[in-house]
């Protein structure tokens, strides 16, 4: 089986991007599973520093590792979000394929410096494991947003500068980078969230030659996807879409059937659910539309 890094290289080279699609619970990574396995695409499964309180840190990684063993397929794990050293720390020690250290709202100096500290320790306790780091601040939380996150970067001033993103890759030694090019966490309640700035992942993705993760996917307008891959996105971040999906259908379940107890069938309509919005994704991620 491919490794990670393999899997992501490969996707860069065809102009796809592997899909990122964070969880909270079991439900949630059938669904992802279950969407991958019907298109046949590698796939990486995500928790934040919160998602990974809620179901447990070595816990994650042993569902996520016991499905690509029975299933020999190439499911992968990320620590996605984590905002400090002893974090990134715990996360190599419990056998993730990948970390993300945050550090996008540190001056650029510490950013570097705590990053670089998470690259060595990572990469002394497994050569195979990818590191990844971001630049530019996005807004963190996945949810339902009625404005742009305050003090985010949503104009070309702002956004992530090449020369400074080629700097930091090279200081740093990462092996992914995440700009801020007009994309952020969350999507907005009334409308499609921003455009990205597709001219400017190209020059950062020329800067850095490293593969590039673009953030805060959920809803965010296709074409834009479609772009940003062909310049040089090679894996794309949804939460939030996937979230919404999960409520709105417990909702309808618990109104539908008030008498239902059982949680294996309440919960059956949500995982079908966030596989569709997952498998959607994919799909377009893929170009298989
Ligand atoms: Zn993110």
């Amino acid at each position: 089986m491919q490794t990670l890094k393999e899997v992501i290289y490969d996707a860069e080279s065809r102009k796809v991007a592997v899909g990122h699609f964070n969880i909270s619970n079991l439900e949630g990574l059938w669904a992802i599973f279950h969407a991958a396995k019907n298109l046949g695409v590698p796939v990486i499964i995500g928790l934040s520093e919160g998602e990974r309180d809620f179901v447990g840190v070595r816990q994650a990684v042993a569902l996520v590792k016991s499905i690509r063993e029975e299933f020999n397929y190439p499911i992968f794990i990320n620590a996605d979000h984590t905002y400090s050293f002893d974090r990134v720390k715990e996360a190599v020690d419990a056998g993730f394929d990948a970390v993300i250290f945050d550090g996008a709202k540190l001056p650029i100096d510490e950013n570097i410096r705590i990053t670089k500290q998470c690259v060595e320790y990572a990469k002394s306790k497994n050569p195979n494991i990818l590191v990844e780091a971001e630049m530019g601040y996005i807004g963190t939380s996945s949810k339902i947003l009625d404005a742009i996150p305050e003090g985010a970067s949503v104009t070309p001033e702002s956004f992530t500068k090449p020369e400074e993103a080629e700097r930091f890759v090279k200081e740093t030694g990462v092996d992914l980078f995440a700009p801020a090019v007009g994309n952020i966490h969350g999507m907005l309640r009334n409308m499609p969230d921003p455009h990205l700035d597709i001219d400017r992942v190209g020059k950062i993705h020329a800067a850095t030659q490293v593969p590039l993760v673009l953030h805060g996917g959920s809803g965010t307008p296709d074409q834009d996807f479609t772009d940003a891959i062909k310049a040089g996105v090679a894996i794309v971040h949804i939460n939030t879409e996937i979230r919404v999906a999960y409520r709105d259908a417990i909702k309808k379940a618990l109104a539908d059937h008030p008498d239902e107890v059982a949680p294996y069938k309440i919960m059956r309509g949500a995982v079908e659910a966030m596989q569709a919005v997952v498998e959607k994704r994919l799909k377009l991620f893929n170009h298989m539309n």
